[in-house]
């Protein structure tokens, strides 16, 4: 797939409003996209999106590769009665960038309003609470309405999803900065790959899967498995990298450096969960990267899981492998990653994919 057309792709899938448990537009979407070059095309009841690409040989272990379609945001939990909108987080929202910020405000009949974080006037703003940021319990969001009544006419309610403000833009060195790159950047590399597959032979069946809510509960690919029933599986998404002045020596992982590849990741937050990559998995990830000359960046990090620590759990236990690409900045409304590697996240997960025989081990050693 052309640069300019993945590009595109990454903008659009960026922009579209999706919060945990209100993916239906981006669903949507992809479903249409993955319709030009899937076998078939099936939802299951939570919403996940599954693409089904057959495999030449049926011997040969099958492998699901999937990507969230939900991004983190905020549900409204009161409106006031001068209409100002009181709201929670939805999964894990920084607090300290959100005063001035703009966002969209969800209706219950699916429309999107702008609206904005407010603040008290710089002007009027003293120490301590000039340098503090607010708690999420503290803030309210602007949309212009004089009224609780308002607010309601436009089918606005307590319950209703919010989410940051579109934003994209093309930075220096081919890197691109704005909102909920997280998981568009996995989308499109799964788009990427339909593309090839669709006039490739491949030996291994291949469900490429845009999943429901990651970011609320990290279980849907959990529930697309229960529809693919696939051997293994691979959930892109991209490492934080360490390559900012603030946090120098925390990992080895560079934006613009290759794909990165989680070898161990750990929620450790009160949930007992995280994934520890298969060795088959590393070593046949390692010999596409040989292959293809394109370099993967390890990581090990502990405060985050994905969608694999509670597939891996399912039927004999499902190997899973955490690959993507890197990012700055995750969950702030301003991501930063790599288009180069963009492009080779999803030309290394096709190499990956072809590589695959009858001998593949699921073990985990
Ligand atoms: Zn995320």
């Amino acid at each position: 797939m052309e640069r300019e057309e993945l590009k595109a792709k990454l903008k659009a899938y960026m922009e579209i409003p999706r919060l945990s448990g209100y993916e239906e537009k981006m669903a949507r979407r992809f479903y249409e996209d993955m319709k030009q070059y899937a076998h078939k095309v099936e939802t299951d009841q939570a919403g996940n999106v599954i693409a089904a690409f057959p495999g030449t040989d049926s011997s040969v272990p099958s492998i699901m590769i999937f990507a969230h379609m939900d991004t983190i945001g905020f549900v409204i939990t009161c409106i006031t009665p001068d209409g100002f909108l009181k709201v929670d987080r939805v999964g894990g929202v920084p607090e300290k960038v959100l005063q001035g910020l703009g966002v969209r405000v969800g209706s219950e009949n699916g429309d999107y309003y702008p609206g904005v974080f407010g603040m008290k006037s710089y002007h009027v703003l003293a120490s301590p609470e000039k340098e503090r940021a607010e708690g999420i319990g503290n803030l309210f969001i602007d949309i212009g309405a004089a009224s609780e009544e308002e607010v309601r006419a436009l089918g606005i309610w307590p319950g209703c999803p919010v989410v940051y403000d579109a934003y994209y833009k093309e930075l220096l060195n081919d890197r691109i900065c704005g909102s909920y790159t997280d998981d568009a950047s996995g989308l499109t590399t799964l788009l990427q790959i339909a593309e090839t597959l669709s006039r490739t032979p491949h030996k291994a069946s291949v469900y490429l899967t845009g999943t429901v809510m990651e970011e609320f509960n990290a279980r849907g690919a959990m529930l697309a498995q229960r529809k693919a029933h696939a051997d293994m599986a691979i959930c892109l998404l991209g490492a934080g990298a360490g390559d900012t002045p603030d946090l120098k020596g925390s990992n080895n992982v560079m934006l613009g450096n290759g794909v990165s590849v989680n070898l161990f990741n750990f929620h450790g937050k009160g949930t007992l969960n995280g994934n520890i990559i298969p060795k088959p998995m590393l070593e046949h990830l390692k010999r596409s990267a040989e292959k293809t000359g394109i370099p993967i960046q390890r990581q090990a990090a502990r405060g985050a899981l994905s969608d694999s620590a509670y597939l891996q759990l399912e039927e004999g236990g499902i190997p899973c492998m955490d690959m993507g690409t890197p990012d700055r900045y995750s969950h702030s409304p301003m991501e930063v990653l790599d288009l180069k590697d963009l492009e080779r996240t999803g030309e290394l997960v096709i190499e990956f994919i072809m590589g695959i025989d009858k001998n593949f081990s699921l073990n985990r050693f």
